[in-house]
Order: C-alpha cells, then sequence, then structure tokens
C-alpha cells in the first residue's frame, strides 16, 4: 500500500511531497510536480476525479479521464502515482466531512457550487492521511481552494506544509484547465476575455481606481463578448477573507472572476501585489 511506501520513506529520513489532481494532466500540473520534484526526496501525484466535490448536474461524468496518457506524462518526473477508486475512498456508509467555515459557502464559487469545498476539504484531509506528506502543491489557479485548504491545515494543526504555486497560462492568457478541452475554437477565443479583463481590473486597481471602477470595467469586458453565456462573479476581494471589497485600503488585493461559456465553467484570478 501506498500508505505503507510513504512512511517508509518518511523513516528512511526521505521528505514526500504530494501534488493532488483530477487529472487531465496539463503544463499547469506539471508546473506544481516540477516545484515539488525540486523540493523533496519522494514525489506522489494523486489522480482521483472526486465525485463529492461535483453537485448534481455538474460536468463530473463527462470530466476528461486519460489515466494512460497521464501516467505517460509523469513516468519520468514523478515516484508514484496514487489513482483510487472511488469505492475505495467512499465506501458505502462513507459519512465523515471537512466543512471550513466562512470560506466556503456564499463566497466567490461557493454561491454557485453548493457542497464543493466540503468535497474538496474533505478529500484533501483523506489524501493527507493517506500519504503523509511533508508538504503538497496547489495552484493559485484555484485561489478560494487554496485559502480554504491552508485555513483547514491550519485550523487541524497538520504538520503537512501547503505549498502555492503561480498559474501557469496558454501564450493568450487564458489559465491552463482540464475544463479548457470542453471549449470549441470559437468558444476558446472568448474564453481569452476573463484573464483581459482581470488585467484591465488590476491595472486600475493599481493605478489608484476604486473596486467599484475595476468591476464595472471587468463586468463591461465581460459582457461584451456575446459567447460568455453568464458572468457568475467578476469583482475585487480581500485575499484572506474572500469578501467583495468597497475600498482597498491595503494589498494584496484579489480579482477574481467565473463566467460560462455554453456549458463550460472558467475560473481565473490574479493578485495585485502593489499599488503605484
Ligand atoms: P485539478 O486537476 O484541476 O483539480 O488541479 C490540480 C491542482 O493543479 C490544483 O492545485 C490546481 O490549482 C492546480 N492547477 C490547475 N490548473 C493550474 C494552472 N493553470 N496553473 C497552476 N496550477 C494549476
Amino acid at each position: 500500500m501506498l500508505q505503507d511506501i510513504t512512511s517508509r520513506e518518511r523513516r528512511r529520513g526521505r521528505s514526500v511531497g504530494l501534488v493532488p489532481t483530477m487529472g487531465a494532466l496539463h503544463a499547469g500540473h506539471m508546473s506544481l510536480i516540477k516545484r515539488a520534484r525540486a523540493e523533496n526526496d519522494i514525489v506522489v501525484v494523486s489522480i482521483f476525479v472526486n465525485p463529492a466535490q461535483f453537485a448534481a448536474g455538474e460536468d463530473f461524468n463527462k470530466y476528461p479521464r486519460d489515466l494512460a496518457s497521464d501516467a505517460g506524462m509523469i513516468q519520468d518526473k514523478a515516484d508514484y502515482l496514487f489513482a483510487p477508486e472511488a469505492w475505495a475512498l467512499y465506501p458505502s456508509g462513507y459519512n465523515t466531512w471537512v466543512y471550513v467555515e466562512g470560506l466556503s459557502e456564499g463566497k466567490l464559487c461557493g454561491r454557485f457550487r453548493p457542497g464543493h469545498f466540503k468535497g474538496v476539504a474533505t478529500i484533501v484531509l483523506k489524501l493527507f492521511n493517506i500519504i503523509q506528506p511533508d508538504r503538497a502543491y496547489f495552484g493559485l489557479k484555484d485561489y478560494q481552494q487554496s485559502v480554504i485548504i491552508r485555513k483547514m491545515a491550519s485550523d487541524l494543526d497538520l504538520s503537512v506544509d501547503i505549498v502555492l504555486c503561480p498559474t501557469i497560462r496558454e501564450p493568450d492568457g487564458l489559465a491552463m484547465s482540464s475544463r479548457n478541452a470542453y471549449l470549441a475554437p470559437e468558444e476558446r477565443e472568448a474564453a481569452r476575455a476573463l484573464y483581459e479583463a482581470l488585467q484591465a481590473g488590476a491595472g486600475l486597481v493599481r493605478s489608484g481606481a476604486g473596486p467599484e471602477k475595476a468591476k464595472t470595467e471587468m463586468q463591461k469586458i465581460l459582457s461584451s463578448r456575446p459567447l460568455i453565456s453568464e458572468i457568475q462573479y467578476a469583482s475585487v476581494y480581500n485575499p484572506e477573507t474572500l469578501e467583495e471589497l468597497s475600498a482597498i485600503e491595503k494589498t494584496p488585493v484579489l480579482l477574481a472572476g467565473a463566467i460560462r461559456i455554453g456549458n463550460t465553467r472558467l475560473i481565473d484570478n490574479v493578485l495585485v501585489n502593489e499599488l503605484k
């Protein structure tokens, strides 16, 4: 069992880095694996499309899965691949959930994906308990997830270091995501608007504009693209509490957005660290 392997490695004084993913690996995932490789003796990649983080009607069934190709991509970049079946992690009668209050429901994606972060926190804690990593690597692309996992690790006194890694983008700025594969060519073209909007908002914030002005500009850019079927949110937030800001008093400041193009839901964010 992987648990035995990683505990043996740790007893030998080897550090273990974990990169949790849902597979359909791309350069964003690979950047996390590279960082884990540089900072640990042993690198474990998990691939698990976690049913508990998808609500009814979301894309659990059609989420891209290609374990053979993923395994090939990481073959010489990680030491172990952990790809359990759902029944092994959630046997019948499974009944225990981790819920990080205050940062999950009602904030950003939590408003549109009820129960999502409960599923995320639960699977991440289960993976930590199985693999017992010294460090675990997450992308800032899923900003709210990263805040929730850090909070869980701190509130539950976990000894794992949570390492957050920058968002890897396509040449036109679109954040890499396994869900980009759903986009038809004209939708893919429209998708670049999300990062454009965030950049425009960030530029305004950097040069001293208030959150309202930045939000208006982002919404204007997004609503001018016909293939964007819904703007779920696009605004300026406190990066720790995830509260929407009505004034900017300090940095960093988070600009985040979620849109739908056809049936595909895309999220992205940028942090503004300094004001001019
Ligand atoms: P996922 O497979 O989408 O659940 O993502 C697994 C991990 O990779 C999460 O920590 C994500 O935040 C991270 N990730 C996904 N896309 C990117 C990206 N474009 N750049 C950096 N990290 C990413």
